[in-house]
């Protein structure tokens, strides 16, 4: 289990994410099966994967010769047999369905011998809770990547209580061969990116109702005082109010009262206002 020695990665799940990780696995030089249980998804995930290193190419961001040599080390399947032959390491990226991740990591278990390292990329759900499901826990980490994947630099890598030394350093190492700059964390909620992201975001969220200042300078004390790329509401708006809503209440359960959704968001998704996706958040996105 050691990343420079990565030859054949297997990806689960051809959407958003998958497509993504498959892309920059392709792109650092390892041969990539990409898997959907719908052989449309697949076809359409290897298209996106196409149409981004295309772009890439023509933004003179991307040579045309790792373009190519990256569309060569990438193939589609909806056979698992085939998806597993040979495989180094496994990330998942199927829907947010606890039982759905289980059954795969059971299967994945009993199908790959243990120095194959096994990765879900799940954003909220314990990596402990499809560790103890499969053969070997001490070989499944989390790999959070981030959307889209091909861009965002970070990729939490996540350790359970069973996850071995040796299949952190492998996962950490991987990341950085990917080209992203890994951060370790421990198997908690929230991990550090959406804990972190979320604190920042319910508290804009209560001085906005405190009529502390408005939604526009609120955002502006963090991008222009602090340096963030967005302000925490715009970002709200992004990411979806419903959204932000669910993982709030999940961190209040399993972290404490201080993830408390503020009255004004479960007001405004219970108003329909999700954010961009519905025209209307903390901004008006209907024009
Ligand atoms: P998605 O819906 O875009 O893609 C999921 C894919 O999994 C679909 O193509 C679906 O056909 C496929 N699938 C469903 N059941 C399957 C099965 N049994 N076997 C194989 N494939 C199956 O979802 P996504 O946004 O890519 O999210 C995937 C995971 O990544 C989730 O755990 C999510 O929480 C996490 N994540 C998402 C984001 C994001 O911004 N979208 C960011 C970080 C992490």
């Amino acid at each position: 289990m050691n990343a420079a020695n990565m030859q054949t990665a297997a990806v689960i799940g051809a959407g958003t994410m998958g497509h993504g990780i498959a892309q920059v696995l392709a792109m650092s030089g390892i041969e990539v099966r990409l898997f959907d249980i719908d052989a449309e998804r697949v076809e359409h995930g290897l298209a996106q994967v196409a149409t981004n290193l295309e772009k890439g190419v023509a933004r003179g961001k991307l040579d045309a010769d790792l373009r190519d040599q990256s569309l060569a080390r990438l193939s589609g399947t909806t056979s698992m047999d085939e998806l597993c032959d040979g495989a180094d390491v496994v990330v998942e990226a199927v829907p947010e369905i606890l039982e759905l991740k289980q059954s795969i990591f059971g299967d994945l278990g009993r199908r790959l011998d243990a120095g194959v390292l096994l990765a879900t990329n799940t954003s909220s759900l314990p990596v402990q809770s499809v560790a103890c499901v499969t053969d070997h826990p001490e070989r499944v980490v989390g790999m959070h990547f981030f959307n889209p994947v091909h861009i965002m630099k970070l990729c939490e890598v996540i350790e359970t209580e069973s996850t071995s030394e040796q299949a952190v350093t492998a996962a950490l190492d991987l990341a950085r061969r990917m080209g992203k700059q890994p951060i370790r964390v421990k198997d908690s909620p929230g991990f550090a990116s959406s804990r972190l992201g979320l604190a920042i975001g319910l508290e804009a969220m209560r001085m906005l109702e405190q009529k502390v200042a408005s939604a526009e300078d609120i955002d502006k004390a963090m991008t222009l005082g602090y340096g963030f790329p967005m302000g925490p509401l715009k970002l709200t708006d992004l990411v979806g109010l419903d959204v932000r809503l669910s993982i709030a209440e999940f961190l209040k359960i399993e972290i404490g009262p201080s993830f408390e959704p503020p009255q004004i968001l479960r007001d405004m998704v219970a108003r329909g206002d999700l954010g961009k996706k519905s025209g209307r958040g903390f901004y008006d996105w209907s024009r």
